[in-house]
């Protein structure tokens, strides 16, 4: 029998619903807290910086949330989205096992992120917003807002982290082309910017900083919302339309992961793509294994600390339970931009404390060997970020071969890396350089914040 290498569902076999973790998990995260008080905080804390309906979902508790019919016929346009088994890969590696991935880079934002940003941005719009702000690494997140801002009839004002800026052109002309005004973060524009100026003119930027700054922005006006990409329950909600497709592929495939593989920045695409069969594994019993890949230069989850911490840098979000390399950190001009961030969304943290995730940490170089690699059997230029999860997956192949046994792995192609090209001729003229976190430097950048 030939085997399919692509694996399709039809329009109407897209869920309609955002599937909710927390309903199905053990243990329920800690509850996010007032800085000053440290007394937990009632919805109404985020009500300056959030619409009603995002900060409702932010803490939801039932196990389904309906996808509006607006946000629907927007996801249409890209969705469902493929998932491929990857043959010639395999045949490449010589491996026994089978590789799935699924793939969400066929999209106007070339991303994961247009599924958060065309929900993030239908509900502002609801609640008679005209403007928003928000923070861009790599550039990709800003992408996806500003296509989806314009379709509602938004403003867009993006704090874009310097280092990425000027490494990256493209991403800020595409923002650009879509009607979105762009800033390099740190800027003069905020309170928050100009105090990192002052201590350091030359700061890269993190996304961290931007955060604040956009944040801050948005806090002024009543007419102006700020959305966040990644890390909030919200946006992690919004992906699950990624694993719920996958679990349907997967069964029209006649197969079933062994092993869930996603890359790890704030955690949106790895829950997306995970979280539903999390919940196989905590209701119906399954056993699959659930991987995020992160950079070592950025090793919250395999280095951090679980405690309280900020989700921006200048300590204006509340207080969060997560795994965390500490508000102030700054990352290493590493070229998966969108990886550089210092904590971990709640969900995400919660269940690896719980034992239902697998941290794992990975060098640069290595990762964008698997990219070139891939990219050389399956045809798709992967985004340096889904590089993490592709190296991730050739570890897993090649260990069950060692082992004598066949896997099937299934990881997430987050996105394709069109407008990372310079990231690779880097690599190509060998001008990428390994970065390792210590667990000392960790540790003491922790310190640095404990109060
Ligand atoms: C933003 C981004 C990531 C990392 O963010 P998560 O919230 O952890 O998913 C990964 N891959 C791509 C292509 C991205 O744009």
């Amino acid at each position: 029998m030939k085997k399919s290498t692509k694996i399709l569902l039809s329009e109407k076999e897209m869920p309609r619903q955002w599937y909710n973790i927390f309903a199905d998990m053990p243990n329920k995260p800690l509850p996010p807290l007032n800085p000053v008080t440290r007394e937990p905080i009632g919805p109404e804390a985020l009500a300056a910086v959030f619409p009603m309906e995002l900060i409702r979902q932010e803490v939801a508790t039932e196990r389904y949330i309906d996808i509006p019919e607006e946000v629907l016929n927007l996801y249409k346009i890209y969705r469902p989205s493929p998932m491929y088994r990857a043959i010639n890969l395999e045949k490449a590696l010589g491996t026994k096992s089978k590789i799935y991935y699924k793939y969400e880079g066929g999209n106007y934002s070339g991303s994961h992120k247009a599924n958060t940003a065309i929900a993030q941005a239908y509900y502002n719009k609801q609640e008679g917003i005209k403007r928003m702000t928000t923070e861009t690494g790599a550039g990709q997140w800003g992408s996806a807002m500003s296509f989806a801002c314009h379709h509602f009839g938004l403003e867009l004002l993006v704090f874009m982290v310097k280092v990425s800026y000027h490494q990256k052109p493209g991403r800020r002309i595409l923002m650009n082309s879509y009607g979105a005004k762009v800033v390099p973060s740190p800027s003069t524009m905020t309170a928050s910017g100009r105090k990192v100026l002052e201590s350091d003119p030359e700061s890269p930027g993190s996304l961290g900083i931007a955060i604040s700054e956009a944040m801050e922005i948005a806090a002024q006006d009543p007419y102006t919302k700020y959305s966040l990409g990644s890390v909030l329950n919200h946006v992690s909600l919004h992906q699950t339309i990624i694993g719920q497709e996958a679990l349907l592929q997967m069964e029209k495939a006649g197969d079933y992961p062994d092993v869930v593989i996603g890359c790890f920045g704030g955690g949106s695409n790895f829950s997306g793509i995970s979280f539903p069969f999390i919940r196989e594994n905590i209701v119906n019993g399954r056993k699959t294994r659930c991987v995020t890949v992160e950079p070592s230069s950025c090793p919250k989850l395999t280095k951090g600390k679980f405690m309280y911490d900020f989700g921006d840098s200048a300590g204006l979000t509340p207080l969060l339970p997560m795994y965390t390399l500490g508000h102030n950190f700054v990352p290493e001009k590493i070229h998966a931009g969108g990886l550089r961030y210092h904590g971990a969304g709640v969900l995400v943290s919660q269940l690896l404390k719980d034992g239902f995730v697998d941290a794992k940490a990975k060098m640069q170089r290595e990762c964008f060997e698997a990219g070139v690699f891939f990219a050389k059997n399956e045809g798709i230029l992967p985004a340096p970020e889904s590089n993490y999860a592709i190296a991730a997956a050739l570890d897993e192949a090649r260990k069950a071969d060692i082992e004598g046994v066949s896997r099937t792995i299934l990881f997430n192609l987050s996105g394709h890396g069109h407008m990372d090209i310079s990231a690779y001729e880097k690599y190509f003229d060998n001008n990428l350089p390994d970065h390792e976190m210590t667990q000392e430097e960790v540790d003491k950048c922790v310190a640095a914040i404990e109060i």
